[in-house]
């Protein structure tokens, strides 16, 4: 049994990695020996896009690639432009965060990385144990981030998927605004689910224009690029364009009560709830949460959201999921009668309740009042 390491981080992607981050930053690793386990190795391409929303100076600020004050919201109907002050929309790139956030885990000196699987994990009395490329190991505290598969058909609470595919575009034409970037826009044939594209413009001729779906249902490669190259053609040109970068990805989206702790083994990123079940916005909450872990670390996490928060998305996926109110009716009544900023706090989970109330007076009160009692219930 190897016992010659304090901390193991299982599974190095966005939650390990930022885990490892806000606790060097904190002052908490300088005398402990932290194993870092996951079979990708040292992450370092451009595999994801990551968009969010914040009000201050983050703390990846200067990684921050591209961002915008402004956004629009439409539908076949309304066209809605949203000024976001004190939010900045912002984007950071997977390869720019990697790069920077493994020289800060590598200066510190402190973090060996083993390139395996971690298995067999558990959790008894003071000790977290697991084995990983042949080896037992045990120690005092370990983070997971490693995948939870749910099926939606197993638990009570609602759950979509948020599958979607993104492609950054060169176009010949100057057809973008690099000032304003589209947050959703429900322009496409809905198939009775709800389907938008966001279109992040970095330059006149550059943007990522990607098409989100939130259901159970997946498409094929081919059928996602058959909506894109519509939607471009039909809102923003019809003439030549290069696909320079291709991205993919699954969000689950829900409230089931992902377990985010069994003695010293804490559960991180999707795997312990961090992306907002009504958005699938992930980054902003979990920097939060991590930075607030660090800062108390050995103490127990705080929750990724709080728990109204997750009853106000448990009313909004109940009702997304059953069918009884569309996703462009729900968010563009929202966007449409109250003020963007106070919005933006609501889905971070940092409005207060006075201003829930406001935002839950602009909804379809019969409709979100049916859904809150019955995933109430549940
Ligand atoms: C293409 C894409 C775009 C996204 N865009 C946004 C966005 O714009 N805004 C936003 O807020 N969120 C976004 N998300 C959602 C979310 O931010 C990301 O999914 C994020 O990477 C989740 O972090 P994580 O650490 O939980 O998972 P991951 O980053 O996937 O990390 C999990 C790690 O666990 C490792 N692993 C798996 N099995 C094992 C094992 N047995 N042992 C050890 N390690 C293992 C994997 O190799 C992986 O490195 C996006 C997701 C994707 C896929």
């Amino acid at each position: 049994m190897n016992t010659d390491f304090d901390i193991a981080v299982l599974g190095g992607g966005l939650a390990g990695l930022s885990l490892l981050y806000h606790l060097i930053e904190a002052g908490k690793l300088a005398d402990k020996k932290v194993l870092l386990v996951d079979p990708a190795g040292r992450k370092n391409k451009y595999d994801r896009t990551w968009s969010f929303w914040e009000a201050e100076p983050g703390p990846f600020e200067s990684l921050v690639h591209h961002r915008w004050d402004t956004v629009t919201v439409h539908d076949n109907e309304r066209d809605l432009i949203c000024e976001l002050a004190p939010y900045q929309y912002k984007l950071i790139r997977s390869s720019d965060f990697y790069a920077h956030v493994n020289k800060v885990i590598d200066a510190a000196g402190v973090v060996t990385r083993l390139t395996d699987r971690a298995e067999n994990i558990t959790s008894a009395e003071e000790f977290v144990h697991f084995t990983s490329g042949g080896q037992s190991y045990r120690v005092t505290h370990a983070y997971s981030s490693l995948p939870l598969h749910l099926r939606p058909r197993q638990i009570k609470q609602p759950y979509l998927d948020q599958h979607f595919k993104g492609w950054i575009i060169k176009t010949e034409e100057p057809v973008f605004d690099p000032a304003v970037a589209a947050l959703m826009d429900f322009r496409t044939p809905q198939h009775d689910e709800t389907r938008f594209l966001y279109v992040l413009p970095t330059s006149s001729t550059e943007a990522l224009v990607e098409v989100a779906i939130f259901s159970n249902n997946h498409l094929t490669s081919e059928a996602y690029d058959e909506i894109l190259s519509q939607y471009i053609a039909a809102h923003w040109t019809e003439g030549a364009y290069t696909v320079k970068h291709v991205e993919q990805g699954n969000i689950p989206m829900t409230t089931y009560p992902f377990p985010t702790s069994e003695g010293n083994l804490t559960y991180i990123g999707l795997r312990g709830g961090a992306a907002r079940p009504s958005t699938g916005y992930t980054f902003y909450g979990m920097q939060r949460q991590l930075g607030a872990l660090a800062k108390s670390f050995p103490s127990r996490a705080p929750k990724p959201w709080r728990r109204r928060d997750l009853y106000y998305d448990a009313t909004i996926l109940g009702l997304l999921q059953h069918n009884r109110l569309r996703g462009d009716q729900i968010f563009l009544d929202l966007f449409s009668a109250n003020p963007t900023p106070r919005l933006l706090a609501f889905l971070n989970g940092e409005s207060d309740f006075t201003e829930e109330l406001a935002i839950m007076s602009t909804t379809n009160i019969r409709e979100f009042g049916k859904s809150f009692v019955l995933e109430a219930l549940r």
